[in-house]
């Protein structure tokens, strides 16, 4: 028997009844053998249940360990080819010196295929089925996330400087519109307008790129209020904070991610949770960059969704592992206040699912196991050392398990990792290209 040997995260529940009462069911997968953690309103837990899938829909839940899905909320994945390119620098330093002249040099449509194919592997085998990105060329990336068969909220960057891609507005409107009709009803991949942020483009690309979205209820991602100089910078020029600038112009909406929202005050924060505004708090990044800490609990109790983010993972990170950002998050929340109750486990489990996709505007489809929402589910193992023993599952899965206990991933009913062997993504080509491209890039740079 396996009961109790593995975890399955799951979003979603009932259900029970049809397995319960032995009914007729046609399914394509039952996944079982395990404690089920549905996520759902009752944060119900199943200790030995099981997940019926048909299609790629969750038709039951019940007895036997699977989770659901993680979501990662924020992040840039072709950048796996810049990871530690340069760290320990200021961001100012590490951009100017570094990071854009490496954009320049390098960006092409291959190189984000192979970024997002690293990527991909990285993120499901963490247990990540569906993230959030914002870069260049992001309809290759749609096709490369497809093919991984993984979920993705994809954004195509704005931005008032000539992009890898795109080298001005009008190119940027209509290639992000072209990527928006092409993915419209697509099952995996929901395309999106990414203005990168306040200083980084003008009231009229912000307002474009979000008329645009709205034309096509695609969601809006952007960093808001992730640095101290953009927060001072705003209230010198726009007499406001970055929040209320955006708020003014008529950007922010129920279809909003916002990445960051570190310097964010309680008016800032009371327009968030009434514009319905989804945001996403990256603890590593915010760490490693010394950007300062975003006011979760605070945000959480206001109303605000609060998801969960890796960021990165280049130079502010610099991985994919989202196991790891909710124990940093529940960790940097406790130190920050000086309060051990101040975020805890279960809290962060609720980012890192429900709460994910409630900021990610996708809660009606991801983030709980339960009858009727998408087949995105996970199976961490419990038979490793530091998964034993084990008082608390919560507990268990922000501060013990790791992103390697993660043994199987189904994502929209297909299995894309069975005991840790990877389906989808030929990992070995991506690690080699990997490899090539580091050359490639450093020779670019006129680094060893
Ligand atoms: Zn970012």
């Amino acid at each position: 028997m396996t009961i109790c040997s593995r975890l399955l995260l799951a979003l979603g529940i009932l259900g029970i009844s049809l397995l319960a009462q032995g009914e007729k069911t046609s399914a394509d997968l039952i996944v079982s053998g395990g404690t089920v953690v549905t996520m759902d309103g009752a944060r119900t837990i199943y200790d030995d249940g099981a997940v019926v899938i048909k299609d790629d829909i969750i038709v039951a839940v019940g007895q036997r360990t699977e989770v659901e899905g993680f979501i990662n909320g924020h992040t840039h994945v072709p950048m796996t080819l810049f990871r530690g390119l340069h760290d320990d620098v200021t961001l100012d330093e590490w951009l100017h010196k570094y990071i854009f002249p490496a954009e320049a040099k390098n960006v092409n449509e291959d190189f984000v295929r192979w970024g997002t194919r690293l990527a991909a592997a990285e993120q499901i085998r963490s247990g990540i089925t569906t993230f959030a990105d914002m870069y260049y060329f992001e309809d290759a990336i749609a096709e490369e996330t497809k093919a991984a068969g993984m979920r993705g909220v994809l954004g195509e960057t704005f931005i008032d400087f000539p992009a890898p891609d795109n080298k001005s507005e009008a190119e940027m409107l209509a290639y992000t519109e072209r990527f928006l009709k092409r993915w419209q009803g697509d099952p995996l991949i929901h395309a999106a307008p990414a203005p990168h942020s306040i200083y980084t483009c003008s009231r009229k690309t912000l307002q474009d790129s979000a008329e645009l979205a709205r034309k096509y209820h695609a969601p809006i991602l952007i960093h808001v209020a992730e640095m101290k100089k953009e927060w001072e910078d705003s209230e010198k020029q726009n007499g406001m904070s970055p929040v209320q600038y955006l708020d003014s112009i008529g950007v922010l909406g129920p279809d909003v991610i916002a990445a960051h929202c570190i310097y964010v005050d309680e008016k800032d924060r009371m327009t968030l949770a009434q514009k319905q505004v989804g945001c996403v708090h990256n603890p590593s990044s915010n760490m490693m960059l010394a950007s300062g800490v975003s006011p979760v609990p605070e945000m959480r109790a206001e109303g605000v969704a609060v998801g969960l983010g890796t960021d990165g993972p280049a130079g502010s990170n610099n991985d994919l592992d989202l196991m790891e950002e909710m124990d940093l998050a529940a960790k940097l929340a406790k130190i920050t206040k000086m309060n051990p109750l101040a975020l805890n486990a279960k809290a962060v489990v609720e980012m890192a699912t429900i709460d994910g996709a409630k900021a990610i505007h996708m809660d009606k489809e991801i983030g709980s196991l339960e009858k009727g929402k998408k087949a995105d589910l996970i199976l961490i193992s419990l038979n490793e050392p530091n998964a034993v023993p084990m008082y608390d599952i919560y507990a268990q899965l922000a501060y013990a398990l790791k992103a390697s206990d993660v043994e199987t991933v189904v994502i929209g009913g297909r299995v894309v990792m069975r005991d840790r062997k990877l389906l989808t993504v030929n990992e070995e080509q991506a690690i080699e290209k990997a490899r090539e491209y580091k050359k490639t890039i450093a020779a670019s740079l006129g680094l060893n």
